[in-house]
């Protein structure tokens, strides 16, 4: 079973407990039609970082304060803003499923949300891959929303990424996004190696690491 597989799964509420066959089938077929339905898109801008205060810093123009994201982003001398998207055919699929067939519904939400982290990973990977020439190393992805980084600051990211036109995606007022199936971050790039983990730092073992995100 590969990671994405599994993911899809753990978030359907398995965890260690086998999932029954008829469920695996679903998880198996709904991967199947994400493949054809997903046009997967993203877009970064690399930028300076500057940070006025531990809860402070500067991203072009834009003023940001929080204190978990100041923590996180300690020792980082860049920052890239990140989007990605599944793109709306698979919106429209799982509202046509919503009505036709409400289990298979339930199952493709968990693939599509696996298939996104996993489109997200490889993109981070190739944006690992870029930065190291100029030898950076990456943090984890930090998303609008997560500990005290307010969701509000998900507006600025989108229109420094210019998100509408570049990959299609957009905010309602009450900053959800469409197609729903998206992402955005910020992801800190540093001059001194943490080897962190691309799970991000829930997943990562180094419990004293100072840039946790998690950390309160
Ligand atoms: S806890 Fe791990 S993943 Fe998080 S910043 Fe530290 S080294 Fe990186």
């Amino acid at each position: 079973m590969d990671h994405m597989t599994k993911e899809a799964i753990r978030y359907l509420g398995y965890g260690k407990h086998a999932v029954d066959d008829k469920t695996f089938a679903l998880v198996e077929d709904s991967f199947r039609d994400l493949e054809d339905a997903a046009g997967r898109k993203s877009i970064y801008r690399i930028f300076d970082l500057q940070q006025t205060a531990d809860d402070r810093f500067t991203i072009g123009t834009v003023e940001m304060q929080s204190r978990n994201l100041g923590r996180y982003l300690g020792g980082c001398c860049r920052i890239i803003l990140f989007g990605a998207t599944l793109g709306t055919a698979v919106d429209r699929m799982l509202a046509r499923l919503s009505i036709t067939d409400m289990a298979k519904a339930v199952v493709m939400q968990s693939c599509a949300a696996a298939m996104l982290e996993e489109y997200c990973d490889e993109c981070q990977a190739e944006i690992a891959g870029r930065v190291s020439e100029e030898g950076l190393f990456l943090r984890p992805r930090f998303s609008p929303g997560y500990g005290d980084f307010d969701i509000r600051y998900q507006a600025p990211l989108m229109q420094m990424l210019d998100c509408a036109k570049t990959i299609g995606l957009t905010m309602t007022d009450s900053y959800m996004m469409t197609p729903t199936k998206s992402v955005t971050a910020v992801i800190g790039a540093s001059r001194t190696e943490e080897k962190c983990h691309i799970k991000g730092c829930e997943a990562c073992e180094k419990k004293d690491c100072t840039y946790r995100r998690d950390k309160v």
